[in-house]
């Protein structure tokens, strides 16, 4: 699979020796799937690879209480990996992602990579590996004399539209050259259809392996926008009127014993095996629940309207654009289900854990999928909606934390813990938003009152 390499401990000194590693980043992600970093000596190598560097868990949104902060790092050695950005003569840095501990060197279960962890040895019972491939847009922005984003686009550019109108173009290089030199394996970069939108596409892995890609990918697309003095954001509808960015997930289910994708079946119709439509029903059952996670903004559900090739509809189909769920044509190792909710702004973590974990419940369950749905969804009357059985997605946060806390989903999935933190931070949120006067009121209200 590609992925950020296996590297034993003697080839990670000699690399670092060769390259001159001077500092190591430890990384981790809180709740909402921010990157976290602490920062030691190449010197400490070994107590890192211990376990034994430690931090303040309280200070970490969505971590521990106050009177249980001291938790502990465990980094993975296969996501060692050089920073090129920092790499000079005699001089370069290093990380490794980790997973969170307790002092007695348990699993933290606060951890969204933990969680992650746990839905990957529920499939692995099951004799499946699950594998991912998601695709995050972003939006690349203009900065101010002070450095700060504008709402000013970087070019007015569309769809595959190649220089000179496309100007991300030489930024896209340069982070695929840098995501290459990182061990990811790149197989499509272009222009979106948004003006300032672009999307660059890693191949798909181990779902572990690709959600510690998706982290490292957005920080990389960041890093490198900011050299280029641009913005890059995720954000899921930066501008009322465009495309928003999404994050399609591929997903499919790898059979561990038989040594094939577990989704195909040349004897079927659609060439799908009774596990795909399974896994299908799962995730079209449970979509409502666990949409709080896969979008997880105010803003998210902006992106979710008719017309802007994202879905809002629940339904799913070989081709079309239109449906929640799209089956690409691919067949053979390559059969996949593509879910078009997700956006980027999701932790991957965890919006990895519960889009899998439905799917599984399909499985499990052996739920049936409905039929495929193959018409233009978009152009369809309410009426008609209404007779086909198609329902909604919710249409704003504050319904789809409702569906979250009552669904199974999410507890079964996080656990106790990161499902009531997850709820909690959710309607913080929700709360400061609806008490908050937007620009929009004060516009349509202020002098028409
Ligand atoms: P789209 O046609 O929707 O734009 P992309 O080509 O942008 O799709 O992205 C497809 C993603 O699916 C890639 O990350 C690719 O590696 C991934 N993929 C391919 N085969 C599989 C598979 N069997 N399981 C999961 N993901 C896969
Ligand atoms: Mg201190
Ligand atoms: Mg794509
Ligand atoms: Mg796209
Ligand atoms: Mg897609």
């Amino acid at each position: 699979f590609a992925g950020l390499g296996t590297k034993g401990l003697p080839a990670i000194k000699e690399e670092m020796v060769a390259k001159s590693v001077e500092l190591l980043h430890l990384q981790f992600v809180d709740l909402e799937g921010i990157l976290k970093h602490v920062t030691v000596t190449a010197e400490q190598l070994d107590d890192v690879v211990d376990g034994k560097i430690m931090f303040d868990g309280s200070s970490i949104k969505g971590f521990s209480p106050i009177n249980k902060s001291d938790l502990y790092l465990k980094p993975d050695l296969n996501s060692f990996t050089v920073l090129p950005w920092t790499e000079e003569e005699g001089y370069s840095e290093a990380r490794f992602i980790c997973s969170v501990k307790n002092p007695d060197g348990t699993d933290f279960e606060g951890d969204p990579r933990n969680v992650l962890k746990r839905t990957v040895e529920r499939a692995e019972e099951k004799g499946y590996a699950i594998n991912v491939g998601p695709e995050l847009e972003f939006f690349l922005f203009e900065t101010d004399e002070t450095g700060r984003p504008t709402e000013q686009t970087q070019d007015f550019a569309g769809y595959f539209e190649p220089s000179p109108h496309d100007n991300g173009e030489k930024v896209r290089l340069e982070i695929y050259k840098t995501l290459k030199k990182m061990g990811f394996t790149i197989e499509a970069s272009h222009h979106e259809v948004a003006r300032g939108q672009h999307e660059i596409n890693f191949k798909y892995a181990d779902v572990l392996t690709t959600a510690d890609n998706a982290i490292t990918y957005k920080w990389v697309v960041k890093t490198v926008a900011k050299k280029f003095g641009l913005h890059a954001t995720f954000m899921p509808k930066p501008i009322a009127g465009e495309n928003g960015n999404g994050m399609h997930t591929n997903i499919s289910l790898f059979d561990i014993k038989k040594g094939e994708n577990a989704f195909f079946d040349e004897k079927d119709e659609n060439e799908l095996s009774e596990t795909a439509y399974q896994f299908i029903a799962g995730l079209l059952t449970n979509v409502k629940s666990f949409a709080a996670v896969t979008n997880p903004l105010v803003n998210s559900y902006k992106r979710l309207v008719p017309g802007y090739e994202a879905p809002c509809y629940i339904a799913w189909s070989s081709s079309n654009r239109s449906a929640l769920i799209r089956i690409p044509a691919m067949r053979g190792p390559g059969t996949r289900v593509e879910i078009r909710c997700p956006d980027p702004s999701a932790n991957p973590y965890l919006a990895f854990a519960i889009v899998a974990s439905a799917g599984l419940d399909g499985v499990e369950k052996e739920l049936k999928a409905p039929d495929a749905f193959d018409e233009d969804i978009f152009s369809m009357t309410a009426e008609e909606l209404f007779l086909k059985e198609i329902d909604n997605l919710p249409t704003s946060l504050e319904f789809a934390v409702m569906e979250f806390e009552k669904g199974e989903i999410g507890r079964k999935t996080f656990g106790e813990h990161v499902f009531s933190e997850y709820v909690g931070a959710k309607k913080e949120e929700l709360d400061s938003f609806r008490t908050t006067v937007h620009g929009w009121e004060m516009e349509e209200y202020h002098t028409k009152f």
